[in-house]
């Protein structure tokens, strides 16, 4: 059957950009996925224990955008789930985002006391403060408070995570983990929060079900796409309809001014003989071992066995020629990687019948919600192109 639109990547982005398509023009929409499933990194499925294990690490939705909420909302049922995170500090399992709660754990009473009084007086019950921001303040029991904070959550963290040190990683990346001046032990302070009932496959599933969308699986679409002047040809000939790329910017036009850099990570699933592992979902281990933080599933989405899986993240560089760490997760924000984006973002823009969309070809840092909302928006851009 022939086309009217070409995505490729059958993530998020994609598949939004797909559902709506098909849904609200009745177009015929060819999704190319280099991968055998659907999904991207939200894949999940589940193991021999029957628990919903995570392929690429937990993915936990969580929005304040109503439209995206409701959008999602047509496609599943959620489990009310909302994230909890502990981090591994002084040999004691605390609250992250650091907030009220942790500091009363890892200070003695008065101390603590005294610093809360600062902190509320400051800045005032509630507040969501950057650590950034804290490590700027004069008061000489803030600051100290700060440089803690920094160095025992921050800093070791975020040189696993991102192979290189602190200084040398966007302010906006680690100021995603605000201090939370409240007793909120939540990851995230969203008004909507939960994790699909069925999984984020069945999700996809049904966001890819009209007849209208044709998902090929194991297609890798930079075989079938060739730049020709300000054209994107499929298969050698010109492609009358729009091709939305969710892929890496730099492969489409196979590395010419450069590779972007990207995160990897290696992740080292374990199942367990007994109930539980650990006290909640994520628990962040920033000072020792190499691995970043463990991820219970069981603690996301209940399962009825009496095993449990558990998943280790082990940052790693990027390396297109290396199966075992060629999946870029992370866009690394340098300036060096910004102006090398915007390098091919403005080649892309001259070339008229392609539009680049999602984490990937955007080079941005995308939660779920992010990328669900931009793709809404792209289809509002070229709904009538
Ligand atoms: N971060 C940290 N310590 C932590 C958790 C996060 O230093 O215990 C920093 C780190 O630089 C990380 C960033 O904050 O890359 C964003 O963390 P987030 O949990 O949002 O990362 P993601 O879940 O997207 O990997």
């Amino acid at each position: 059957m022939p086309f009217d639109i070409i995505i490729v990547g059958a993530g998020l982005s994609g598949l939004v950009l797909a559902e709506r398509f098909s849904s609200v023009l009745q177009k015929r929409v060819l999704v190319l996925e280099k991968r055998d499933h659907i999904g991207g990194n939200c894949f999940d499925y589940r193991d021999g224990n029957g628990i919903l294990v995570h392929k690429y690490g937990p993915h936990l939705f969580h929005t304040s955008n109503q439209a995206v909420w409701e959008y999602l909302s047509k496609f599943t049922k959620w489990h009310q789930y909302e994230h909890k995170v502990l981090s591994s500090v002084d040999d004691k399992l605390v609250p992250l985002p650091f907030n009220l709660n942790t500091l009363y754990d890892l200070y003695d009473l008065r101390e603590a006391e005294e610093i809360e009084g600062l902190l509320l007086n400051k800045y005032g019950y509630g507040a969501r403060v950057s650590i950034l921001q804290l490590r700027r303040e004069s008061q000489p029991l803030l600051k100290e408070l700060a440089e803690f904070i920094f160095n025992k959550f921050f800093v070791n963290y975020t040189t696993k995570q991102w192979g290189c040190r602190v200084e040398d990683i966007s302010d906006e990346v680690i100021e995603r983990v605000p201090v939370v001046l409240s007793r909120d032990d939540r990851y995230f302070d969203d008004i909507y929060q939960g994790i699909p009932t069925n999984g984020y496959t069945a999700m996809f599933k049904a966001l890819a079900s009209s007849p209208l969308i044709t998902v090929k699986y194991g297609v890798d679409a930079l075989t079938r796409l060739r730049l020709q002047g300000n054209k994107v040809l499929f298969d050698g000939r010109k492609f009358p309809g729009l091709i939305f790329f969710t892929g890496q910017i730099d492969s489409l036009f196979d590395y010419s001014d450069g590779e972007l850099e990207y995160r990897s990570l290696q992740f080292v699933f374990e199942e367990h003989n007994k109930p539980s592992f650990q006290p909640v979902a994520t628990v962040n281990y920033p000072n020792d071992y190499d691995f970043t933080r463990i991820t219970e599933f069981k603690n996301i989405l209940p399962a009825a066995t009496s095993r449990t899986t558990i998943v280790k993240e082990f940052p790693q560089d990027y390396d297109r020629f290396d199966d075992m760490k060629n999946i870029p997760y992370y866009p690394v924000f340098t300036h060096k990687n910004k102006e090398l984006f915007e390098l091919y973002n403005r080649k892309l823009s001259n070339i008229s019948n392609i539009v680049p969309v999602g984490r990937l070809a955007q080079y941005r840092y995308f939660d779920m919600d992010d990328a669900v909302a931009n793709a809404l928006l792209t289809f509002d851009q070229f709904r009538s192109a």
